[in-house]
């Protein structure tokens, strides 16, 4: 194993109070100490930095480098600077980025990767640019459309680019025996992740969603292998502890894909009495949904997993009208989900747009749900509690009768 691998977190045994305190320090930390500490460890390290929603972090490990995730500034983070580069009406995460950036947190990063996701993510690809040109700064481009003889040669361009550019900062090419290993590594983070999930929607009150969130958000600063052990650790903690099981009901929450909620908004959503059985948040822990073939071509596996075993999520072209939604009634029937909650972040485009087509396809296969936006440094937690715990309260009287 290439990276710093992992011996386990040294927090097996002592329950899910330590790992957990453990995460809450990593998602706390607005300088990235963690990624600091890996890059300082040994001479010549390097970090690349990434936004939502997905990019292949495989390519990133295989030079040797520290994929860190960039996922706004959060409920922590007064954006002073970061105002002034964008006008008011949009989404928060590009000013709180921008913050991060120029106050200073970011300046250990080496490389920044904007995926196309949207036009605000776009524009501030070239802004990152003009304000940092000592930094390696690429839009990675994916592709909206799935045919292999199309998306597919172009999909591989793409990665085969990024491939060539992490080499030659590293000062070195990547091997196809490097990208095979890696794809291995994160092949093994998906499963454990994957497992996580389904512990979590077969019993949710042993894994509360913040706490789910908070093990998945320690993947976006430390290296997949410590992440990995992690994951195991939680799991094997919150499997052996035994959690009152509340009344709630089951929900899918989804739009949560690009600017993060507050914790507090997803403890909220718990305590107002809806247990999350499955969610669109941290994406790129679970873009690909299956393994990634370790044999043969790796570009080319990668660009296969990517164009017929990805997500659906509104940031990505759905050429099948009859397949649009479909995802979210599958994710609920596969959860044994009653309802579904979107939470959007205020002014996001790709969540609002596809919204009402989302919910229309929901409303034809009977299944109930709410919406509301957030931004996040909401503060005010008071309305959506209302919210989601009418909802909860009507599905239960739906259910009952
Ligand atoms: S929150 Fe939405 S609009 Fe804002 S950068 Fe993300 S995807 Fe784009």
């Amino acid at each position: 194993m290439k990276m710093a691998s992992s011996k386990g977190t040294g927090t097996k045994g002592t329950g899910t109070k330590a790992t957990l305190a453990r995460c809450q320090n990593l998602f706390d930390d607005l300088q990235f100490t963690a990624a600091r500490q890996w890059k300082a460890a040994r001479a010549g390290r390097k970090v690349i930095g990434y936004m939502p929603i997905y990019v292949p972090r495989e390519i990133i490990h295989a030079a040797d480098m520290l994929p860190l995730g960039v996922l706004g500034g959060g409920d922590q983070l007064e954006v002073i600077h970061g105002d002034a580069y964008y006008q008011s009406y949009i989404c928060r995460i590009p000013r709180s980025t921008v913050e991060l950036g120029v106050s200073g947190r970011l300046d250990f990063v080496d490389g920044m990767l904007f995926p196309s996701i949207c036009d605000v993510i776009r524009n501030l690809s070239g802004m990152w640019k003009l304000m940092f040109p000592d930094v390696y700064v690429r839009y990675f481009d994916l592709p909206q459309n799935f045919a292999d003889d199309i998306g597919g040669i172009f999909y591989r361009n793409e990665l085969a680019d990024l491939r060539r550019d992490l080499g030659e900062i590293r000062g070195r090419p990547i091997t196809d025996d490097e990208l095979r290993a890696s794809i291995e590594v994160y092949n093994e983070n998906r499963k454990l992740v994957g497992e996580l999930y389904d512990f979590r929607a077969e019993t949710p009150w042993q894994a509360p969603a913040a706490e789910v969130y908070l093990v998945l958000r320690a993947g976006m600063v430390l290296p997949v292998e410590e992440h990995s052990a992690l994951i195991g650790d939680y799991l094997a903690a919150a499997r052996a502890e035994k959690r009152p099981m509340r009344d709630n009901c089951r929900i899918v929450l989804t739009s949560v894909f690009c600017e993060q909620p507050p914790l507090n908004l997803i403890k909220s959503l718990e305590l107002a009495g809806c247990y999350v059985v499955d969610d669109d948040l941290l994406l790129v822990t679970r873009w690909l949904t299956e393994d990634v073939s370790a044999k043969g071509d790796p570009i080319g596996n990668l660009a296969d997993a990517f164009l017929h075993h990805s997500v659906s999520t509104p940031a990505k072209y759905e050429p099948n009208q009859a397949e649009k939604g479909r995802y979210l009634v599958r994710a609920v029937k596969r959860t044994g989900a009653e309802g579904v909650i979107f939470a959007a972040p205020s002014f996001c485009d790709p969540a609002l747009l596809d919204r009402p087509m989302l919910q229309n396809v929901l409303k034809k296969a009977g299944i109930p749900y709410i919406a509301f936006k957030y931004a996040e440094n909401s503060g005010q937690m008071q309305p959506i509690r209302e919210q989601a715990g009418t909802f909860a309260d009507s599905i239960k009287l739906w259910s009952a009768a």
